[in-house]
């Protein structure tokens, strides 16, 4: 789906903590007309939907929305709540791992799938819970907690195609 939404919102950055206004791009509800949404303005949505189709989000839901930091050049992801049809807020969320680490270290932490270290890659975020793993000796790849005595625990899956946008 190359299409999306945006609005503007003033947040702080997690990636870097400082307040910026951030231009958030929104991947849900009917994103057909790519319209800019202020805040408190109506969302469009498609009627009559799934929310995974584009239709109307309940409120205990956030929709997916995503964001680089004008400061540090980092990204993150952001839910936005939608109320009563109108977009009420967006916020960055630090439970879904961005695609630009910090870190990266490669060939140092011993995977917990095959126990090889060779071909491993681990990528840290800061200020995030979880660190992002993969081996390609097992091509396994998941999100794991690290420390720099190794990784203490992992959600590790087979390797599979990432749909990008
Ligand atoms: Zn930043
Ligand atoms: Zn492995």
């Amino acid at each position: 789906m190359g299409t999306y939404n945006s609005t503007t919102t003033t947040a702080r950055c997690p990636r870097c903590s400082r307040t910026a206004e951030f231009d958030v791009y929104l991947y849900f509800g009917n994103t057909t007309r790519m319209t800019h949404v202020s805040i408190g303005e109506p969302y469009p949505f498609f009627d009559r939907r799934a929310p995974q189709n584009g239709g109307p989000i309940p409120t205990d839901l956030l929709g997916e929305g995503y964001s680089v930091c004008p400061h540090c050049g980092k990204d993150f992801f952001c839910g936005a709540l939608v109320e009563d049809g109108r977009l009420v807020r967006v916020l960055p969320v630090t439970t879904q791992l961005p695609y630009d680490p910090d870190t990266e270290t490669c060939d140092e932490m011993k995977c917990p799938s095959c126990g090889a270290t060779d071909g491993t890659r681990l990528q840290i975020f800061s200020g995030y819970e979880r660190s992002r793993f993969d081996c390609s000796a097992c091509n396994s790849f998941g999100e794991v907690k690290a420390s720099s005595e190794g990784i203490l625990s992992s959600v590790l899956q087979p390797l599979r195609v990432l749909h990008g946008r």
